[in-house]
């Protein structure tokens, strides 16, 4: 089954930290933008079954539940979605209203990520969030009354500024309003982040190395206790309530994005779309090809990229099997460089599993550079 992902570059302001596509929302220019979405999807190839549907961004709420029912109907003629598809739309809470979920969920779409980021105003406030603490909590509200049952907060950790004793109330603040799913991300400050700037006029820096170790572990151990299981190295989850659609970038799965810069994944293949807003609608309308980057991955790079990934998961990944599946033997190339994480208890082995112990995923870019 496929995940279908598109990719909505807009953003009513832009955060000080942000280094995804995106660029400020213009009517006209969106108008234009989803003409081309809706064109790329039906010119892609039919038939093939799909499961899920995501709506990332960027903001991809700011689109009018119209649009979005448009694109969700393109997809399902182009491709065999399932009845029980999973339907994303990666909300920012200050695009929410009682009317506009109720007509995102009219729509089609069935579940909604909220970038929620703090439950501390000052915390957004630094980061540049148009939202406040109660228009979240709201925008929650308003997804559940119309008909949301499946609900993902995003939170941030590390932030400026930002105490343990900050993030755990956060965290409290998160559980008390009862989301299916949490993602907790660590802020990665870029070098060319105006928020650098920013913190350097303003004094402000970031909780020691220690402390933020401490908040992760902290916060995944608090989330269990409310019921929540840590399902990836930044993703807790209600039973069921797992991200099908993330689910396939780290189960070897298989995915094609629509809109500027997406990436897709299919047969081995990887390609992107061109990244630019206005040179996407362009070779849209024009016929031309939209993927900048094309790579067939080798056999070996599969198995590779299966391994990094599937390490990424709280259930780890089977290197025999990946090495069945790619016609490798993965133990005789990555055993010796596993073997000191596995001595150390960063890697748990059983059988031919191996995963990250919660210590262990602090430092899982060390661990996964064994893979590459
Ligand atoms: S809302 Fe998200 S995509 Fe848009 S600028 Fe902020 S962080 Fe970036």
């Amino acid at each position: 089954m496929l995940g279908l992902y598109l990719h909505v570059p807009f953003c009513s302001s832009i955060c000080n930290y942000c280094n995804f596509n995106r660029g400020l929302f213009e009517p006209a220019l969106k108008a234009r933008y989803v003409e081309a979405l809706e064109l790329e999807i039906r010119s892609a190839g039919r038939g093939a079954a799909a499961d899920t549907i995501f709506f990332g961004g960027g903001t991809p709420s700011l689109l009018e539940p119209e649009e979005i029912g448009r694109l969700i109907a393109a997809c399902r003629d182009v491709f065999t979605v399932t009845p029980d598809a999973e339907i994303t739309l990666e909300t920012n809470p200050e695009t929410s209203s009682d009317a506009r979920m109720a007509g995102f969920r009219a729509a089609g779409v069935n579940r909604v990520s909220f970038g929620v980021q703090s439950f501390k105003s000052e915390e957004l406030v630094r980061l540049g969030r148009l939202h406040s603490v109660a228009r979240a909590r709201e925008a929650v509200r308003e997804s559940r009354r119309a008909g949301f049952d499946n609900v993902s907060l995003d939170l941030m950790m590390w932030l400026p500024r930002q105490s343990v004793l900050d993030w755990q109330e956060s965290v409290e603040a998160l559980i008390d309003v009862d989301p299916s799913h949490a993602s907790l991300y660590i802020l990665e400050i870029y070098p060319n982040a105006p928020l650098k700037d920013t913190m350097a006029r303003a004094g402000w820096s970031q909780a020691p190395d220690d402390d933020a170790a401490d908040m992760y572990v902290w916060s995944l151990g608090r989330l269990e206790a409310a019921g929540y299981r840590q399902y990836e190295i930044s993703n807790v989850a209600r039973a069921g309530a797992e991200s099908r659609h993330n689910l396939k970038y780290w189960q070897d799965g298989e995915w094609l994005g629509f809109g500027c810069g997406a990436h897709s994944t299919r047969g081995g293949v990887r390609w992107k779309n061109v990244s630019a807003t206005e040179d996407y609608i362009r070779r849209v309308f024009e016929a031309r090809p939209l993927a900048v980057e094309r790579r067939a991955l080798s056999a070996r790079e599969r198995a590779e990229e299966a391994l990094f990934t599937g390490l990424r998961l709280a259930e780890g990944v089977d290197v025999a099997a990946v090495g069945a599946r790619y016609g490798q033997d993965t133990w005789s190339r990555f055993g010796p460089g596993l073997a000191p994480f596995i001595t150390h208890g960063i890697v748990r082995r059983d059988g031919d599993r191996i995963r990250l112990t919660r210590d262990g995923m602090l430092v899982a870019n060390e661990v996964m550079s064994v893979f590459v």
